[in-house]
């Protein structure tokens, strides 16, 4: 079955649409909670949510249900109408999010969302040009794409010359890496850059955490300079790190800052937010047809409402310490580093030589999938094995699939038939 569909797949679907797992793809057909079942009933704990999507874990009941009532009122007006729920959920997300954003605009997905967040930048400095992290993945629209530090997502053959580059600060000495930055910001000229667009903890690049001080300082230069900070929490909002945003971390307000995945639990709903100052200068007219449908703002209210009233957020701190800790234990010369920030957490994995080691980190996908566990793999080498489970997953959960990195680092971990 699996295997005609994917041959379906492969008339019907872009070649470029891209699966875990080579030629042997999985295939889901239902979910609950920490649970998927695949279409021969075999079911799996899923560690990787989706990329850090189905925070409150799979079909919950309530979202389902708010999702449900609305899908039965009114799904889909559009926002050239006036509609309580995105005001609604506006307002949840200005009271969230770090002072002083206070301005939301909703659109369908983490791309678009950047997009926005770019575009605005451009509109309020008056300036062209990007600062972005490498390795860093902002999306798959023009200049996301641009911004985007990753060679295997970066689409484009041509993305538009307005990004420059800087090593991201936890593979760099801290002060190279600032002098690095001078030195782009002075021989550019400051002038043209509007944004430095950063993920507060670099998801696809491979779970790479900045250091403690690190966007105290990067927002003091960028003042200097006149250049604004865009906070991509695309991957890192609504309490996957243990704060509801990554740059609560570091105590830094952004500037920009775009949200997406985990809003909606599922559903397909993002925003980009701005500072009252940001919001006034864009002033040509805009509208999204699908930012703020119904159905969508029905659900990510509720999993505002659910996360807050659970105390996701702590939990995720509480519960990404202790799986970070049990990782830690698993004794393997392979391991280079364990990482991360709650529940958002790389395994980066080197051969003996010290040079990243994606065949490893491959075999162990596969591995852990035949003993039920799905995770995820990032890293601009594909190397890192990544976990980003639903928040409520239990300890005894995160025991087992520590288990099985063990027991499957302890097998002979010859490549298995896999993924890429
Ligand atoms: N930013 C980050 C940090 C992401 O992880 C992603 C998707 N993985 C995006 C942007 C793009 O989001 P989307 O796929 O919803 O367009």
């Amino acid at each position: 079955m699996t295997a005609s569909l994917l041959e379906r797949k492969r008339r019907v679907m872009m070649p470029c649409l891209y699966h875990f797992y080579g030629d042997n793809p999985l295939e889901l057909v239902r979910g609950q909670g920490m649970t998927v079942w695949d279409r021969e009933g075999r079911q799996y704990l899923d560690f990787f949510a989706g990329v850090a999507v189905n925070s409150l874990g799979h079909c919950h009941p309530e979202v389902t249900a708010a999702a449900s009532a609305q899908m039965n009122s009114l799904q889909h007006t559009t926002s050239i109408y006036l509609s309580e729920l995105p005001i609604a959920l506006a307002e949840d997300l200005v009271r969230l999010a770090p002072e002083p954003i206070s301005r939301v605009f909703f659109c369908a997905d983490g791309s678009g969302a950047n997009e926005g967040a770019l575009v605005a930048a451009r509109i309020a400095t008056g300036r062209p040009g990007f600062l972005a992290f490498r390795p860093g993945l902002h999306g798959r629209t023009s200049l996301t794409l641009a911004a985007t530090g990753v060679a295997m997502w970066r689409a484009d053959p041509f993305p538009p010359p307005v990004v420059q580059f800087v090593e991201h600060p936890a593979l760099q000495p801290i002060e190279e890496h600032f002098a690095a930055l001078e030195d782009v910001i002075q021989t550019t000229g400051a002038e043209r850059f509007a944004a430095f667009i950063a993920e507060p903890i670099c998801g696809n690049g491979g779970i790479l955490v900045p250091p403690p001080a690190y966007f105290r300082r990067l927002k003091d230069l960028l003042n200097r300079h006149g250049i604004l900070l865009i906070a991509d929490e695309v991957q890192t909002g609504f309490g996957r790190t243990g704060r509801w945003f990554g740059m609560e971390h570091w105590d830094v307000s952004p500037d920009l800052m775009s949200v997406a995945k985990a809003l909606g639990n599922g559903l397909p709903v993002a925003a980009w937010l701005a500072t009252e100052e940001v919001a006034r200068a864009v002033t040509s007219p805009q509208a999204s047809t699908f930012g703020g449908n119904l159905v969508a703002m029905a659900a990510a209210r509720k999993v505002i409402e659910v996360i807050e009233r659970a105390n996701l957020t702590s939990a995720a701190e509480a519960k990404g310490r202790f799986f970070r800790a049990l990782l830690a234990t698993v004794n393997d010369p392979r391991i280079a580093e364990v990482r991360g920030k709650g529940l958002m957490i790389g395994v980066e994995l080197r051969q003996e030589d010290g040079s990243p080691d994606p065949t490893l980190c491959d075999a162990l996908l596969m591995r852990l999938r035949h003993c039920g566990i799905l995770a995820g793999k990032t890293g601009a080498h594909r190397n890192v094995l990544t976990f980003e489970p639903p928040l409520i997953v239990t300890e005894a959960q995160m025991e087992y699939a520590v288990s099985q990195v063990s027991e499957a680092l302890a097998l002979d971990c010859s490549p298995l038939a896999g993924s890429r």
